[in-house]
């Protein structure tokens, strides 16, 4: 429908600072004659700083260690100061900015009394709201023409508040009617990333990291033409680099092995991202925002050629160790229980495996939603729990990397499927 447009999303290291916005106005400089939309995280480490402000305030008043409205005002100065660099003292950003912090303060000065994800959504949102609000009045700042887009009214969620599911013909609908009328007055649409709206008008958010389905749920609903990733490292790399010291850029992968790898906790994207553009065939740049001209990595349907290996590596990783009170056999029955409280309390099983008296799972650890899951399971089982942990994956396998990552680590729990080794293991040191 409209094979021009591009979807190009900013994370938040991206815009972390004024010099950070500025490189980005360079970036899209070079595009100021196509349509593009931008999607934008929350500036640097906001949505981190915002989940401490809803700790503060969803904490019992005995128990009260900081006070939101300290930290809020943090928030609220690192934004005013990279105001202030940007456009000088006096600019019609600071009242729109003011206008969104507001909302924070008028919930914070009440008691709480909703549910803990439902206020979550409503206070960490506003990192991308401010972000998105500044960055759109700098392109104009430095002529480039560009609206702002309220991503809440068009990326429609059901209610499930920090895990938003997606309303896929709504989302459609929306998108396709407010923003190729949008782009037909400017250049640029710049809207947030993580957020959408439910049908009464709440915010939602879809999980951290989650700008980056954002932007493919739009390149999805408007068959963009090509959907672009800019961040802090070259494209995507063979491993972490903060954890090892040789890693290497793959310059194609397929959607298959992005899929994989994200699946396995590749943090280089979002693993919602990938399925919307594979199936509408987009093609996904991964780019560095400090070296927006070199090609990166991009994602198309290629037929899989041969990968390095590649290592992801989790940590904070918990073991459940899960058996009956009688010792009896963990049987189907038993697991058809077990499976439905890991749905209910949203914790995604990383491994697993069942034997004769005690099914074993990994998991992350996620501290509310885990102690409530594990209250629930000590009513009809036994358990043990080993916390502290890492899983580490390796894609593309083979006996020498095996051997040098499990050197001098217990391996608790080990699995070999259809080329990936995936193991869960004990001490391991910070760097390699
Ligand atoms: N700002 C959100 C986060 O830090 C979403 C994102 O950056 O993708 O998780």
């Amino acid at each position: 429908m409209n094979p021009s447009i591009k979807v190009f999303k900013f994370g938040g290291a991206s815009i972390q600072d004024a010099a950070a916005f500025q490189n980005v106005g360079n970036i899209l400089k070079k595009y100021q004659n196509d349509p593009l939309v931008i999607v934008v995280s929350a500036m640097g480490k906001t949505t981190n700083a915002l989940e401490r402000i809803v700790k503060a305030y969803m904490s019992e008043q005995e128990h009260k260690k900081d006070d939101p409205f300290k930290l809020l005002e943090e928030v609220k100065q690192h934004h005013y100061l990279v105001t202030s660099i940007l456009f000088g003292e006096d600019h019609p950003v600071y009242a729109l900015l003011n206008d969104t912090f507001v909302e924070i303060e008028w919930i914070i000065e009440d008691e709480p009394q909703d549910e803990y994800d439902y206020i979550y959504d409503q206070l960490v949102s506003i990192g991308e709201m401010a972000a998105s609000r500044l960055l759109t009045a700098y392109l104009n700042h430095i002529k480039l023409s560009a609206s702002w887009l309220d991503a809440r009214d068009v990326i429609r969620t059901d209610d499930t508040f920090r895990e938003g599911r997606v309303d896929w013909d709504m989302t459609t609908k929306q998108s396709q009617q407010k923003i190729p009328a949008l782009l037909s007055k400017t250049n640029f649409v710049v809207t947030q990333g993580f957020i959408g709206g439910t049908q009464e008008n709440f915010t939602t958010t879809l999980g951290r990291e989650g700008s980056d389905f954002s932007a493919a749920i739009l390149a999805y609903t408007l068959d963009a033409d090509s959907m672009h990733i800019y961040k802090d490292v070259q494209g995507v790399l063979t491993g972490d680099p903060r954890l090892f010291k040789e890693v290497q850029k793959m310059d194609r992968l397929s959607y298959r092995e992005a899929i994989e790898m994200t699946y396995y906790g590749a943090k280089v994207i979002h693993p919602k991202t990938i399925k919307p553009l594979e199936n509408k065939n987009i093609p996904l740049h991964v780019k560095s925002f400090l070296q927006p001209d070199e090609p990166g990595t991009v994602i198309t349907k290629i037929v899989d050629v041969d990968y390095p290996p590649v290592v992801v590596v989790e940590p904070n990783q918990v073991l459940l160790h899960i058996s009956t009170r009688d010792f009896s056999f963990v049987t189907e029955r038993h697991l058809g229980y077990l499976f439905q409280q890991f749905d209910k309390n949203r914790i995604k099983i990383n491994m697993m495996q069942n034997m004769a008296i005690s099914f074993t799972v990994c998991v992350t650890e996620r501290s509310e939603r885990l102690a409530k899951l594990l209250a629930e399971l000590e009513i009809d089982f036994k358990l043990v729990v080993e916390r502290g942990l890492e899983l580490i994956t390796i894609r593309h396998y083979d006996d020498k990397i095996v051997k040098s990552l499990s050197e001098g680590k217990v391996i608790l729990f080990e699995e070999y499927i259809r080329g990936t080794m995936s193991m869960v293991v004990k001490n391991m040191s910070q760097t390699r």
